[in-house]
């Protein structure tokens, strides 16, 4: 496929695998900060590319994932409600909460649909006059722009039965708690190429300042992850801390500028509750007061009470790079994408998920034999 195909060159894969092994002479830890990308290496086996001195964790930049506990009890509270129609991207849908899912309250006759963009909610809302609407908007600062424009437009074009349940999270803060912890075991990031898109990387400048580590703004495919893992190390080696940019054909430094003003114009920035991981200070977005009509929490009288995780899933050392999935003594036996107990089995992003779908059934290689490409 043209614009696919040469990024994921088995050849140029090897010869990067190669420059990599040459310039490693010391054991780094290195993040990859997004779900699509922990995807990408364990369907390509780019880990068992690079040489045993260099471990990649994964990190927790998978927005179903994140998405606190009490945010799906929430949901599910609001689609059960009659006359509401609850819109939801596919993934959300499976995400256990205490006790069951959207698609649960779907099967029990509540209207649950799956939609591609908050705008099909919008339309929905439109159509359906007598209903109330709820969109379910999570996801990081790459999905806020289109969130963030279909509040704009109710807000505009008077559409007075549509409402979104917010829970969007913010990637820079979630860097920083992960560096701050005491656990914390990374020396560099691959930082996640859409968001940037959006946001640009000047924010991630003072973080490499202050935690001494380098961030390489990294896309999706295996050369661009490659590539990213090179500069990252080289960086390393050569004792430097920069913030640098592999994804040049996406990411400016300065981002989207519209998309962000659009943001700051409906969205605050608010403490979040990330699952498996807990609360981060000003790491989440919420609904500036001009657009808070449009605030499902509000619209539905919905008081947040604390949620107890279950006990078995260890989501949280998964994403802040403590464990890896195959770790969790759930993983495949009592958790699987079929009966999950927690969300990083339910996501596309999830890297349980990845480990689930591509990795349980066949031993580790070594880095000599990983090309799967
Ligand atoms: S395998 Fe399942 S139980 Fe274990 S961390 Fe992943 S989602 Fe949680």
């Amino acid at each position: 496929m043209k614009y696919i195909d040469e990024y994921r060159d088995a050849e140029a894969a090897k010869k990067y695998a190669d420059a990599i092994a040459r310039l490693t002479t010391k054991p780094w830890t290195l993040m990859e900060v997004c779900g699509g990308q922990t995807h990408a290496i364990v369907k390509f086996g780019v880990d068992e590319l690079l040489p045993e001195k260099i471990t990649l964790v994964h990190g927790p930049g998978c927005p179903v994932c994140v998405t606190p506990i009490e945010f799906i009890e929430k949901a599910i509270e609001i689609a059960s409600c009659p006359g509401v129609i609850f819109c939801s991207f596919g993934d959300m849908l499976r995400v256990p909460g205490t006790g069951k899912d959207l698609l649960t309250v779907k099967a029990s006759g509540g209207d649950v649909r799956m939609v591609y963009s908050p705008l099909d909610a919008l339309k929905l809302a439109q159509q359906n006059p007598m209903k109330q609407v709820v969109f379910f908007a999570v996801g990081f600062e790459t999905t806020a722009p289109a969130n963030a424009m279909a509040v704009y437009q109710a807000h505009h074009q008077g559409v007075k039965n549509f409402s979104m349940l917010v829970s969007h999270v913010l990637v820079p803060p979630a860097m920083e708690a992960i560096l701050a912890s005491p656990s914390n075991r990374v020396q560099g990031f691959l930082a996640a190429g859409h968001v940037c898109t959006v946001m640009g990387y000047t924010e991630y400048e003072p973080i490499a300042t202050k935690y001494h580590v380098p961030i390489v703004v990294t896309g999706f495919e295996p050369l661009d992850i490659l590539q990213g893992i090179y500069m990252c190390v080289k960086q390393l080696e050569e004792g430097r801390v920069e913030v640098e940019n592999q994804y040049t054909r996406s990411v400016r430094r300065e981002g989207n500028q519209p998309a962000q003003q659009l943001i700051r114009e409906v969205f605050r920035i608010v403490p979040r509750k990330w699952r498996g991981i807990g609360e981060i200070a000003q790491s989440g977005l919420g609904l500036t007061l001009p657009y808070a009509e449009f605030d499902a929490e509000l619209r539905f009288g919905l008081k947040t009470q604390t949620v107890e995780e279950s006990s078995e899933c260890i989501a949280g050392l998964v994403l802040q790079g403590v464990k890896k999935p195959h770790e969790c003594p759930a993983f495949g036996t009592r958790c699987t994408p079929e009966r999950p107990l927690g969300a990083p089995m339910v996501s596309s992003e999830g890297a349980c998920a990845a480990y689930y779908r591509y990795r349980r059934l066949r031993p580790p290689v070594s880095s000599s034999k990983g090309l799967s490409l």
